[in-house]
């Protein structure tokens, strides 16, 4: 039975099933709601149960014109909730299992609260545009990562066109044929291919199946209504013109975090999306710290790492005296749980803060740090950098070779760690980047993008505020 808000626009919001995607389609969730949009927000089963867990029940509870469905993904319930699941695994089965349930869904709600009047979907939810179009329900997509890896996805086809992808072997990935420059990718001059997404070179199962479902997900999108990026315009101003010719209109509205708190309804704050559960604790070490001072790592929700490779960042960062907060996930190690060197820990006592998950918005804008060791995740470039934040990169997969590649090249905020990571370099970086020359550099160019960043959501002119005024005009027109 309907419930009497017939007139209201009603927003179904499908995340894919990953952390990095559901915060920020959360975050713009929010947003939508404050502009007078019912939000349905579906996520999969799977992630509800962990984010109950990580967060216990009031987190997910039903607000008024803010409610929480789910689907299931399809694939057997992993036993472990602490553990990210399969890409490749989880890609398909959405894509192949997801149709039905979602459709389902969409009449259920249309039925209990009122007409499903918009679909705002992650690109990589494609299945949701195929629903859209049987029902006659207009579509809207997230792109959760920058605009520039956009392009690197949809240069695939050139890629293996020209014969430079896939690598003959393994060998390839260490005979230097990776730092082969590529001169014909749009706005990214330089860019060589290791910088492209990792899936590409098809030498690990998984990739090629990754390869055909971007390329789908790519065809897919030109069907939508509009795409908005989880982006603002001043950073990737050639790049957006770009993409505006080759996709449906395209917005940008970060940073979304900066957006969510100046004009969400506050009521909505308790509603978190952590997979995990926060350790607030480390804020208040971080008090005791002097100003940028403190190296924050971590390697965000999916990066795993090698026992070798963890000792490798345990004596570079003892190694380099600064103070550290470093966040290791309960599933950051391949193999056994992760074990730290005993010397380690005795060598940095207090200087060490260690915790399993924390609030990192707000690390990254605490006084006391200086910079931020990271596996380049979208969402960790957009908040180290619209915090000021430098950055050394280590980049693990997917779009994160891309994002390093534009944190140091394009914005000259980050430096880059070798992939074979050595515990000499990660000593040198972190002192070159907290106080070198190239560091105090870098620094100064963050601080000005917190600057656009911030001009890009202020209330009269910002970008991010015009686009976002531009979104809601055409959902609002496309409800009607
Ligand atoms: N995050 C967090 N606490 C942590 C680690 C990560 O809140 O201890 C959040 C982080 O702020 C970001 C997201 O999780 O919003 C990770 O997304 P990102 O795109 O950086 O990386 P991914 O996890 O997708 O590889």
């Amino acid at each position: 039975m309907a419930s009497g808000h017939e007139k209201q626009p009603h927003a179904v919001c499908v995340p894919a099933p990953l952390q990095g995607h559901i915060n920020p389609m959360l975050k713009l969730a929010k947003i939508l709601h404050s502009k007078g949009f019912l939000i349905t927000f579906v996520n999969t089963e799977f992630n509800h149960q962990r984010l109950l867990r990580s967060q216990g029940s009031d987190a997910q509870s039903s607000f008024p014109s803010f409610h929480f469905e789910t689907i299931p993904d399809g694939l057997p319930p992993p036993k472990n909730l602490d553990a990210s699941q399969d890409i490749p695994s989880l890609a398909k089965s959405t894509d192949e299992t997801c149709l039905e349930p979602f459709k389902n869904l969409l009449t259920k709600v249309s039925a209990s609260y009122s007409p499903v009047t918009c679909i705002v979907s992650d690109f990589l939810m494609g299945f949701t545009l195929d629903a859209a179009t049987e029902l006659g329900i207009p579509e809207i997509l997230l792109w959760t990562s920058g605009a520039g890896s956009l392009i690197c996805y949809d240069q695939y086809q050139n890629l293996l066109g020209k014969g430079l992808m896939p690598l003959k072997d393994s060998s390839y990935l260490v005979n230097g044929y990776l730092d082969t420059v590529v001169d014909f990718i749009p706005t990214m001059s330089g860019i060589r291919l290791k910088d492209f997404p990792p899936f590409i070179r098809i030498i690990y199962p998984g990739d090629e199946y990754m390869v055909t479902f971007f390329k789908k997900q790519i065809e897919r999108a030109k069907m939508a209504s509009a795409i908005i990026f989880n982006t603002f315009r001043e950073l990737e101003s050639d790049i957006f013109d770009t993409l505006s010719s080759m996709f449906p209109p395209c917005y940008g509205i970060v940073p979304f975090h900066i957006l969510e708190d100046k004009i969400a309804d506050k009521s909505l704050a308790s509603i978190k999306s952590n997979l995990w559960k926060e350790e607030p604790e480390c804020l208040k070490w971080l008090d005791s710290k002097p100003p940028l001072s403190v190296m924050y790592v971590n390697f965000g929700s999916i990066a795993v790492m090698t026992p070798q490779q963890l000792v490798e960042f345990c004596w570079g960062l003892a190694k380099s005296n600064y103070p550290f907060l470093w966040i290791i996930r309960p599933d950051l190690v391949v193999g056994d749980s992760a074990m730290l060197p005993p010397e380690f820990l005795e060598e940095t006592g207090d200087r060490g803060f260690l915790a399993g998950w924390c609030p990192q918005e707000q690390v990254l804008n605490h006084p006391s740090i200086g910079g931020f060791l990271t596996h380049s995740g979208w969402n960790s470039t957009i908040e180290s950098i619209s915090s000021g934040v430098p950055m050394i990169c280590w980049p693990f997969f997917a779009d994160q070779q891309t994002n390093c590649w534009l944190s140091c090249n394009k914005w000259g905020v980050a430096l880059e760690i070798n992939n074979d990571v050595k515990s000499e370099e990660v000593k040198m970086l972190v002192i070159e980047l907290m106080t070198g020359e190239k560091g105090n550099v870098m620094r100064k160019n963050a601080m000005g993008w917190k600057e656009k960043a911030e001009k890009a959501c202020a209330s009269s002119s910002g970008s991010s505020m015009d686009d976002l005024g531009k979104l809601i005009h055409l959902m609002e027109t496309l409800s009607k």
